[in-house]
């Protein structure tokens, strides 16, 4: 049976994009279809953004520090409009851009959401098209619990265009979004408390760095208030934006806050698509249910990113789309390798993390060594600051590979990559020894571990 295109893509977000647009460029007839902004997420209101805002953010900290470097600074204010304006250019900026990409590589945008009719046919505003292959690519959106009072709280999703900033925040939530949001209200001004249900914030990372992370976080300026939980909200004075909320906690606590973000998890986008038309089965999250190719549980329907049950990170959506298409076009098969993915938290101070934590190599019973470092970056020696850096590798005993690589501190971020690609290439600690380190850096403390 002939088809209008050889493939239709839901979706274009960042795995989206880059299936779309690679397919196109090598032979196939695409259409993508997205009814929001282009780039997904991650470009409108996710990393992009949130980078912007988190850079925005770090002067508050910078101007204090700035003084013992000779620098005066009276008289210094911010203006929240000019950062979320400025942000929403850059923004549509990028937008532009991924049309251009699309538009280049011959690939059909139709503005709209898609849902499925059949496993090989879609509908957008009322017109169907058929493809040989469609590929779900629609990301995923925040979740917030049910509640008393959950309509008057916030996700990340309207931070990114609030109308102006209180003077004091509550951000719930232990994860990413949490940690990275209250470190830029906090660099910004907004007096912030972090509240998280649990014992400790960033659940899966290595134990060390959860417990130096969360020090660093109260010592910035945050109040962090751990195994603490919402149990409703009241409107108290619909007159005063800035205080305007009432949140009761489950301890019986009670407290105004103008603004409160929910930072609760994500969920799967899957709602509108009419899945069930295609026989496209879900997990128990509502995640598209996928195989090691990517292909649903309907053969012509394919998923990946943030709808399917894998890791929620941007880099790996654009890396699962360029190994479909290696699926389609030469047909290797997938088996993703989503092991030793580095990862970075963009908390005030940032985290950066590749391979196992602690707790994980002790799962898997493994034979290993810590080597482990905290500090006063130099830089503090001069601005005043207290924050202190921690750095920390996993060492298997048996082989002498380096397994596991975590820091807290400044550029961690830019420092975690690189030693992503030692990691992946199975660097040893006899390798890191051999390195010449870089000097004076925080970095070089890697290489010098004895
Ligand atoms: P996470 O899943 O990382 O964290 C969700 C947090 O909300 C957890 O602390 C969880 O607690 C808590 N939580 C869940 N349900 C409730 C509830 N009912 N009441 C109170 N607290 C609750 O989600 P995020 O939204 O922070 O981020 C989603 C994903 O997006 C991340 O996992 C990450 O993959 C990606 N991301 C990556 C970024 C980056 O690379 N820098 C930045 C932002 C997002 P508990 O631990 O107890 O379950």
């Amino acid at each position: 049976m002939a088809y209008q295109y050889d493939l239709f893509v839901i979706g274009a977000g960042s795995g989206g994009v880059r299936a779309s647009r690679v397919a196109a460029s090598k032979g196939f007839k695409v259409a993508v279809a997205e009814g929001s902004a282009l780039g997904g997420t991650c470009v409108n209101i996710g990393c992009v953004p949130k980078k912007l805002f988190v850079y925005g953010s770090e002067y508050g900290h910078g101007f204090d520090e700035a003084a013992g470097f000779g620098w005066q600074h009276e008289g210094v204010s911010f203006d929240w409009s000019v950062l979320r304006d400025n942000k929403t250019k850059e923004i549509e900026r990028l937008n532009g851009i991924y049309g251009n990409l699309l538009n280049n590589a011959g690939v059909e945008l139709i503005s709209g959401f898609a849902s499925f009719v059949d496993a090989h046919t879609v509908e957008v505003n009322g017109q169907t098209y058929t493809a040989e292959r469609i590929l779900i690519a629609v990301g995923a959106k925040p979740f917030i619990p049910d509640f008393e009072g959950n309509d008057l709280v916030v996700s990340s999703n309207e931070m990114f265009y609030l109308e102006s900033l209180p003077s004091k925040a509550l951000v719930v939530g232990g994860g990413y979004i949490a940690v990275e949001f209250a470190g830029i209200l906090n660099g910004l001004g907004v007096d912030t408390t972090l509240a998280y249900r649990g014992d400790q914030l960033l659940r899966g990372f290595d134990q060390d760095v959860r417990d130096f992370a969360s020090v660093e976080y109260e010592k910035s300026g945050i109040d962090v208030r751990l195994n603490t939980d919402v149990a409703s909200i009241e409107l108290v004075d619909p007159q005063q934006p800035n205080a305007s909320r009432l949140v009761h906690f489950k301890d019986g606590h009670s407290e105004a806050f103008g603004l409160i973000l929910y930072a609760t998890g994500r969920v799967p986008n899957v709602s509108t698509l009419a899945l069930e038309k295609a026989g496209v089965e879900t997990v128990k999250n509502g995640a598209v249910k996928v195989d090691r190719n990517f292909t649903t549980t309907a053969d012509s329907v394919f998923a990946l990113g943030d709808v399917t049950d894998n890791i929620q990170l941007t880099p790996v959506a654009i890396k699962e789309a360029m190994a479909l298409i290696d699926y389609w076009f030469e047909a290797k098969p997938v088996n993703f390798d989503y092991d030793n993915i580095p990862t970075a938290v963009f908390s005030q101070p940032a985290i950066g993390t590749v391979g196992l934590s602690e707790q994980e190599a002790e799962t898997r019973g493994i034979d290993f060594r810590v080597y482990q470092t905290d500090f006063r970056p130099m830089k503090h020696t001069l601005s005043g600051g207290t924050s202190r850096s921690l750095m920390k590798l996993l060492v298997n005993n048996q082989n002498d590979k380096v397994i596991g690589a975590h820091m807290v501190g400044d550029y961690s971020g830019e420092i975690i990559q690189g030693l992503g690609i030692a990691i992946k290439a199975g660097a040893t600690k006899a390798d890191f020894d051999a390195t010449v380190g870089v000097h004076p850096t925080s970095a070089e403390e890697f290489v010098t571990f004895s």
